[in-house]
């Protein structure tokens, strides 16, 4: 199996609907971003393990997520979870700029290493933080994509969102979520629930408390 496989079941079950969203899957190669022992499940659509009890999420959310989140190439991005980095990479492949967060510091690590394989890693800057809190500094954002359960939506994450800017994010248990879409717009803050996800912890201020 080769990524091009992958990306074509994902159009042939519907999760990639866009042009732009295929070319971002077709241009970052999932296998530099799973761990050597799981580099066989590279391409399958499961999510896997990359230590520290957390994974790299199942191909078919991200695709949704991505289609969810409509990252244009204008746009500056954050993204809350870096995990791996490949996530941060497929945004990078669609918009201006991303900060991305992680709290995990070999996680951080890991993904500053998977991304040297990504031809888009200039336009990603690499943070060690709490993502709960956003990245106050470089707000606002066209586009947050969160991709850890938190336990409500986070006040600075809708403060630091552009007008007329989207977030994409998990919201409820540490086990079981829903998919938010958020929207602020010149009349208030628009919600859509998608349906039921399942993502680690956001663990942090605005997050679950333990780890
Ligand atoms: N987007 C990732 C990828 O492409 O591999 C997958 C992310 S994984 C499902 C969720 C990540 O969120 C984990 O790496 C976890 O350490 C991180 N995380 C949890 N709480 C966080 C917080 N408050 N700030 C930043 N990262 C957090």
């Amino acid at each position: 199996m080769k990524n091009e496989d992958l990306v074509e079941e994902l159009i042939r079950q519907k999760y990639i609907t866009s042009e732009r969203v295929k070319q971002a899957f077709l241009s970052v190669d999932r296998k530099f971003f799973v761990p050597k022992d799981v580099k066989s499940r590279a391409y399958y659509d499961d999510p896997l393990p990359i230590g520290y009890n957390q994974t790299i999420s199942s191909p078919s959310i991200v695709a949704t997520m991505l289609e969810l989140l409509d990252v244009n190439e204008g746009d500056k991005v954050l993204e809350v979870g870096t995990g791996s980095g490949y996530n941060a990479c497929l945004l990078a492949a669609m918009g201006r700029v991303v900060y991305t967060v992680e709290r995990v510091p070999q996680l951080r690590d890991f993904a500053r290493k998977n991304m040297e394989n990504c031809r888009f890693h200039d336009k990603i800057m690499l943070i060690l933080g709490d993502g709960s809190v956003g990245y106050g500094v470089e707000a606002p954002f066209d586009k947050i994509m969160v991709t850890c359960g938190a336990p409500e939506i986070p006040k600075p994450l809708v403060e630091q969102l552009s007008p007329g800017g989207r977030m994409v994010i998990p919201v409820g248990s540490t086990f079981f979520q829903e998919l938010y879409i958020v929207e602020k717009r010149d009349d208030g803050i628009y919600r859509k629930i998608w349906g039921d996800v399942a993502f680690v912890p956001m663990i942090g201020k605005h997050g679950h408390r333990w780890a």
